[in-house]
């Protein structure tokens, strides 16, 4: 105990030390329940919010050297952090906007912005290509690092190359080299991406914004409006002819609670959180609930879409056989 106390003292110190000497902004006492759309999860020993790219990459250089470990969030609406303190530093890219800079139809961004702004900014530049995306909150790395995908488009598909933090410098990947899967990329955790140039391509701009508005109608219709969520709970079932959301719907899960937790009565695939003291607990309990039927009854087992982040990580499983005992005469 005392050992790990040490530790953390040392770690802050160093932090400190960093951030001054970078001049990036590091703050304590922040909570996920203030930087996830579920509006739950416990409290993060530091936030670190830089600005520009080249001192994003530098920071993570240097927490990377100091042993200090890290993880990059942008708005986090794809995230269920639980409850318990959160012993590491959350890199804050969300301040990372930058500005977008178009030259004939490729487009460059910071991670950063946000993906709604700029489904706005490229469709009055009339370039097409990612008008589905338009309702898809979050920032742009975000959705780089999830690949983000609605109503025919997924950011994978446009991506030329994707800026990445390496060495304390910013260094271009090619975007064909990334693998781009269904809401899964193969960037690595510890990766962070600074920002991206996407190609897209020229059409009318009142047509991409007809497309934009009737993508973004047809979520109003079919999904919470105002609510807390993270988007879709489950991935769909890669064997299944039915989506996640109407599976859950037959089985009569719509508006089953616990606690502070909620299927939506709108969207069953998306769980919503109520209340000021909302807890992850209820809402990793009604998902695990949600799977546990899913498997009993329809024999599918249904993978998480909202990313898991545990404070502690759950101890390795020992697979190894117990030591034989000594026989004793
Ligand atoms: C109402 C609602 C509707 C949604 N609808 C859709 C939808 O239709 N399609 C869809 O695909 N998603 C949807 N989502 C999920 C979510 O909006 C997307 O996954 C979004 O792209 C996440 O962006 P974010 O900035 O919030 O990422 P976060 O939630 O902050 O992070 C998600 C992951 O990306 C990583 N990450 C974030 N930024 C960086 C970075 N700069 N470098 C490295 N890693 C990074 C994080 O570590 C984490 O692993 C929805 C969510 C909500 C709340």
């Amino acid at each position: 105990m005392t050992e790990e106390i040490n530790n953390l003292v040392e770690r802050d110190a160093a932090l400190e030390e960093i951030a001054a000497r970078l001049g990036v902004r590091a703050e304590r006492g922040r909570r996920f329940a203030e930087l996830t759309s579920l509006r739950v999860g416990g409290a993060i020993d530091w936030v670190i919010s830089p600005t520009t790219e080249e001192e994003a990459a530098a920071i993570v250089y240097e927490l990377d050297q100091a042993g200090i470990g890290w993880r990059a969030l942008g708005s986090g609406s794809n995230v269920l952090a639980d409850d318990h303190d959160h012993h590491y530093v959350v890199l804050n890219m969300s301040e990372m906007k930058g500005e977008v800079r178009i030259e004939g139809d490729h487009v460059s961004v910071s991670a950063g912005y946000s993906l709604p702004r700029l489904c706005i900014d490229v469709a009055r530049a009339g370039l097409s290509g990612i008008e589905g995306l338009g309702g898809i909150p979050g920032t742009v790395g975000g959705a780089l690092f999830m690949n983000a995908g609605a109503y025919g488009h997924e950011i994978g598909t446009v991506t030329e190359t994707v800026r990445v933090a390496r060495e304390g410098k910013v260094v271009d990947v090619a975007g064909e080299s990334i693998k781009w899967n269904y809401r899964h990329t193969s960037f690595k955790d510890g990766e962070l991406l600074l920002g991206a140039t996407l190609r897209l391509t020229p059409d009318d701009a009142e047509q991409i914004k007809a497309r934009m508005d009737d993508a973004k109608k047809r979520r109003l219709a079919t999904q919470p409006h105002g609510s807390r969520s993270a988007g879709c709970f489950f991935k769909n079932p890669p064997a299944s002819t039915i989506g996640t959301g109407k599976i859950i719907d037959e089985m009569g899960m719509k508006g089953q609670r616990r606690g502070s937790a909620v299927v939506s009565p709108v969207h069953a695939n998306f769980i919503v959180t109520e209340g000021e003291n909302a807890r992850a607990e209820d809402a990793l309990a009604l998902a695990e609930e949600i799977r546990e039927r899913v498997r009993r009854e329809q024999g599918i087992e249904l993978e998480y879409e909202v990313e898991l982040w545990r404070a502690n990580p759950e101890p390795p499983i020992d697979t190894e056989e117990p030591p034989p005992t000594e026989k004793k005469e």
